[in-house]
Formats: C-alpha cells, structure tokens, sequence
C-alpha cells in the first residue's frame, strides 16, 4: 500500500492528489503510473499467498518471471524492494487490460479510458486486491441508481472512494480519530457523518446519515482516483449476497450483467477479502465488517486451548481457528445461505488450515440445526471423528466480547440481536444471561411474542408490528402506518395466524422490537435490506439528541427469571403517534427506553449474584445512540462495561465466542 504523503501526480485534477512513492510518481521512473508497484512494506499479501513460508512460489506472483533489475532489487539488502514478493514492474510483473463484457481489449490506455467510461456514467467492475469491486460515479444519481438496478440491491448503502483525506472532508464531517482510521495501513471503509453540500447522491446511502468512505488502498486506486476526478461508489463484485468475485473468468461471468466493461490483470487473487468496515463510537475505533487489512490477525485468548475450529453462524459469517492464546477469525465470508459462500467458507478454512498449520481437534458450531456451518460441523465432525461443541448463539456473543477483552468473567451478558436458536428452541435476541467462557445461565429477557409468518415479519416489519399488539390485546388505531400497510384484510389473516398460532414463532429478539416500533411510527414497514428499520429509526432518534423521555415497561419475574413486559411500552409509544408527536421524539424515548431497562435488568441481577461486569454483545449493539446510552448509564450506576473492539458485535463474532466456549473446555449442549 503507498502511503499517501509526498509529490502529486501528473496529470492533475482538482483537488491535486499527493503521492507517496517517489518511484511511481515521478515520469523518468520506469515504474511511473504502474499500477502494481509495491515495497517490501506494503502491497498485497494474504489475498495472493497459497502457503507458508511466505515466499514468491507460494504466492500467485509464482507465474511472474523476475526480470534482471526486478531481481537485483529483490536480492539487494539495501533495497526497499529486499525480498518483496509481490515485487514488480511494468517490463515482467502485472498489467491491467480493459475489456467490453465478452473480454474483449477495448483501449491501450486501460486506467485512462475506463476513467473516461465512468464519467460518462459507466459501471465498471475493477479487480482490486481481494476481489472485484462494482464502479461508477458516485456523483451521478442516474448511474447510481442503474448500478442497485443490475445488483438487485434496491437500497442497502454502498461505499465510496475518495482521491484524498482533503476530498473526504468534502464529503463528511471528519474527526481526527475517523481521519487516522481512514489514512491507516488498513485503509477501511469508515462510517462517517455525511455533510450538507457533498455532491455524492444521497442515492448512495438513502435514508442515512452515514456515508462508509474509503482512501485509494492500492497504487490502482490511486492512479484512478486521479484521473477520474470525481469520487466513486466502490461496492462488492458480487450478485446480492453470493461472495465477492475473484478471478477474471467468473467476474465476466457473473457480472456480465451488471458492469459494462472489465478493469482486469493478470495477478491471480488466492484468497477472497472483501473491504473492513469501521466506525468510531464512545472513542473507539468499532468494527462493522472485519476484513481486508485485519482478518487473519490472531485475537490473543486469556486461556490456551487445543487446536480447534469454529464454524460460526448463519449471516455476516466468519470461522475461527484457535490454538495455543491464538483464535485467528476468518474475514468476513458472508451469509451462509447460497451454496457460493459455502463454497468460499470450506475453501477458506482449508487454506486457513495450512496457513497456520492447525489440525482441528474439535468443532464448534451453533445451536441452530438447520444452518449451512452447523452442517458442515456436523459432517466435518463425523469424517475426522472429533467431538462437536454446539454453542447457544447468545452465549457465544457474550464470550465473543469476554475473549474480544482478554477476559473470561463472570460477567452479566447482554445479548441483543434479531435472531439465535433458544436452549428452548424458541427465537432468542432479546437476552440477558449469567455467563463466563464455559456456561450460562439465561436469567432475562424480553417477553415472547409472535412473528406472523415468521421470515415474512422479519421482511415486513409491519406485519411484527401488528402481530406484537394483537398478541398483547392492543387495540389498533385506525391510520397508524403499520395498519396501512397491512390493510383491514391483511390485519385479519394476522389475527387469525396469531390466535391460532399459525406460522407465527415466538421471538423475545430485541432487533424485532425495534422493527416493530419503526414501523408502528411509520419510520419503516417494509425493509429492502436487513436491520433497515431499525437503521432508521436510530436515524430518527438522531434527530432529537436532548430527548430525555422514556416508556414505561414492567418485569416479572417466572421461575427464576425475569420477563420484560411490553403492553405498557407499545402504548406509550401509540399514545404519544396518536398525540403527533415527532417519529424523532418517539425514536429517542424508545432508545431510552431500551438503555434504561438494560440497566435495571443488570441492577436486579447484580443485586442476586454480585456481579459488576457487564458484556453488550449482539447486531443491536451497532446502534450507536444504543451504546452509547447504555455504555454512559451503566458506567456512571458503577458498573465495569466491556464492548467489543477486535471484532464485529454482530454474528461476525460469533465464531470467536464458540472458540472461546470450546477452547475453555465450556461443554454445553456438547454432544460429544
Ligand atoms: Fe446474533
């Protein structure tokens, strides 16, 4: 990777991009404008190797014949290039190519032409260091749009690539923690906040305040960025949620469809990795999506353990192989729901396998029978004849932020996400739970309620809405927005699932709470992407920062565990709509709300067991006004927090709590 301080490159564009490497950005070089120079610091690494020792023959740069000056630098301890594997330059290493769809050459000058083709308003998909990624302006509203067209991604936000540090301050509001994540090695995308006046559509992230912006990470990048001119939306390659594409056969293949022309060359990917993505929150750097730049960076265990994998979960997945104090978690593979990441996940951890010379003595997996990881446990486990873990979702959450803090608790857990399999078989997500790295006890949650037409509540917010205020006796306003959606027919077949309990599981999950009041308030009903309501409605509650009301709730305590009780809650909250008050107001109180209560369910718990330590683990704790609230009101009634910093809250982490789980012998639910 270049760093980004030095001379500018010709030829400029407006604000003039400063360059790193002296070599790449100055004419009489012959590495000028080549877009795959590197030192021994810098350039691609765990995307090319195929095995250790890292050397050139175990690198996809192995094709590539050293040319004389290319050797004498490889061979020169005085060299910045001493040893650099990926070492190359434009008379023997990579070059780049520009193709129409059918892989057909289409310029001599590739970077120049493709700069061109997209300030035309052309898609063009780019091979970059793990993988394709989809182009175009993202100034220009039209072909932002056509690209969510070809992508069947109606609304989920894309990320954007800037030339600069001084064009993103253009663009977002800038801190100088956020700068210091965006100029680090890593380059991540970071979650910032979007400014008034940016010219990038608001076709890129609609509904948000956030834009995820990213600097050039590869010399590619750079050159691009430069002659282009103007920043660009720099998404997955890929078809909805199928994995990131790698080599250049399968990206003409399977996005012939959506990009018009092809940025390719001939430097094979080994190893898929798609962008991290980070946000700052409570002053720290926070990851959404770990990946490129982190992953496979070992997490240090408060405990040794045997060499074992983790398979993980079902969405945002990632595996996790530990040994000794290591958990290496994998990048961000994906959701575990078409048989394209399936086939990335066992590729990967094969390599990771070799990688790190681990040979599984046992496998963990979750609770749920019917995920793809907990399959390929099961058959993984059966081959090898090696005792398989299953972990409860939440617990593995909690040990996910106890192993993510080198600790291994006690601790009052605080799970919260859309969706894990129960001890009981019931929907969890709503969860407070006695835990270390070896057991737990569930000793709170929010009360079950029914999903009426289970998967279909979850797409349809309104349809959860509607089927929490049945299954609590609520009346049901004529006008509010869920209603509106639903329709009287639509309402009635709702009833009847409820009161007879068709399709309609129970859920105590809190991500669905948080669906059910945005679209009881009209914020969201229908979602285009997971956790959208509940995205937007933290996107209200944004809007009234000083709001200090709440709801009421009430918590009951049933053989040893308390329930939270939600009639009174609901109510609140339609008394204050039918009163027309802000969805912003309504947003902000119902965010108290749910801070207030985590705190009175740690206070009773702390009260029985004498614990002080809390653990916030779980997609819900993405919600930054969330964290936040719950961090300061916890912190300040005395109690140690730990949040997650290493790895995602959400089921990305996941695979590291089931290591910690089986590494520190927790056998819980074993079927060993
Ligand atoms: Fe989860």
């Amino acid at each position: 990777m270049l760093r980004r301080t030095g001379t500018s490159l010709s030829p400029p564009t407006s604000p003039p991009a400063p360059i790193a490497s002296p070599r790449f950005s100055t004419p009489a070089d012959r590495r000028y404008l080549y877009p795959f120079t590197n030192c021994t610091n810098c350039g691609p690494r765990f995307t090319i190797i195929a095995d250790i020792p890292y050397d050139r023959a175990n690198t996809t740069m192995k094709v590539f014949r050293m040319c004389h000056r290319w050797q004498q630098e490889y061979d020169d301890p005085r060299s910045r290039r001493f040893h650099a594997q990926p070492n190359a330059c434009p008379d023997c290493g990579p070059r780049l190519e520009l193709t129409d769809v059918h892989g057909r050459k289409t310029a001599d000058d590739a970077i120049g032409r493709a700069a061109e083709l997209l300030r035309e308003g052309k898609i063009i998909a780019i091979k970059g260091l793990g993988g394709f990624l989809l182009a175009c302006d993202a100034a220009n509203r039209e072909a932002v749009a056509e690209l969510r067209r070809r992508k069947h991604r109606p609304a989920k936000p894309f990320a954007v690539m800037v030339a600069t540090l001084e064009e993103a301050r253009c663009h977002a509001e800038i801190s100088d923690a956020e700068a210091g994540l965006l100029t680090s090695p890593a380059a991540p995308i970071v979650l910032v906040n979007w400014k008034e006046g940016s010219t990038i559509t608001r076709e890129v992230a609609p509904g948000l305040k956030h834009l995820g912006i990213m600097l050039p990470y590869t010399p590619l990048h750079h050159i691009l960025l430069r002659r282009v001119g103007c920043p660009l939306v720099m998404t997955s390659g890929n078809l909805s949620e199928e994995p990131i594409a790698r080599d250049n056969a399968e990206a003409l293949s399977r996005l012939g469809g959506i990009a018009d022309y092809f940025l390719l060359h001939n430097r094979d990917i080994y190893s898929r990795y798609d962008d991290s993505v980070m946000l700052m929150e409570a002053g720290h750097p926070r990851f959404v999506r770990r990946a490129r730049g982190f992953a496979p960076h070992p997490v240090r265990l408060p405990f040794g353990c045997g060499q074992l994998l983790a398979c993980g979960a079902g969405e945002k997945n990632t595996f996790c192989l530990a040994r000794d104090n290591f958990a290496f978690v994998s990048q961000h593979i994906g959701d575990m729901d078409n048989s394209l990441t399936l086939q990335h996940f066992t590729e990967t951890i094969v390599l990771y396998e070799r990688l790190f010379r681990i040979k599984p003595e046992a496998i963990a997996c979750d609770l749920h029978p019917d995920y793809l990881t907990t399959r390929y446990a099961e058959e993984r486990a059966k081959m090898d004849c090696l005792p398989l873990v299953r972990v409860q979702h939440h617990h593995a959450h909690i040990a996910s932020c106890l192993a993510d803090n080198a600790v291994t608790g006690p601790v009052i857990g605080v799970a919260f996400d859309g969706t894990g399999y129960g001890s009981d078989g019931k929907i969890w997500g709503g969860e407070v739970l006695l835990a270390d790295c070896r057991s737990f006890r569930r000793l709170a949650h929010l009360e079950y309620l029914p999903l009426p037409g289970g998967e279909a509540a979850i797409r349809n917010p309104y349809r959860t809405a509607l089927g929490y205020l049945t299954a609590l006796g609520m009346d049901i306003p004529e006008g509010l927005p869920a209603l509106a959606l639903a329709g009287k027919a639509g309402l009635d077949i709702i009833r009847t699932q409820v009161a007879r309990g068709i399709n309609s599981p129970p859920t105590s999950s809190m991500g669905r709470l948080f669906d059910a009041v945005s679209a009881i308030i009209g914020v969201r009903g229908t979602i285009e992407y997971e956790a959208q309501a509940a995205i937007e409605l933290e996107v209200a509650a944004s809007e009234a920062p000083d709001e200090k009301g709440g709801y009421p709730f009430r918590v009951e305590e049933q053989n040893g565990i308390l329930i939270v009780r939600l009639g009174e809650t609901l109510s609140a909250v339609i008394r204050d709509w039918r009163e027309k008050r802000a969805q912003s107001t309504i947003a902000a109180r119902f965010h108290n709300t749910v801070a207030a209560m985590v705190v009175e369910l740690c206070q009773a718990i702390s009260a029985r067991t004498g614990l002080r330590a809390v653990a916030l683990s779980g997609g819900v704790f993405q919600n930054r006004i969330l964290l936040r609230k719950t961090n300061t009101l916890l912190e300040s009634g005395g109690f140690t927090v730990y949040t997650h910093h290493q790895v995602p809250p959400n089921d990305g982490g996941v695979s590291l709590g089931q290591a910690a789980i089986a590494g520190s012998g927790g056998v819980d639910h074993s079927t060993r």
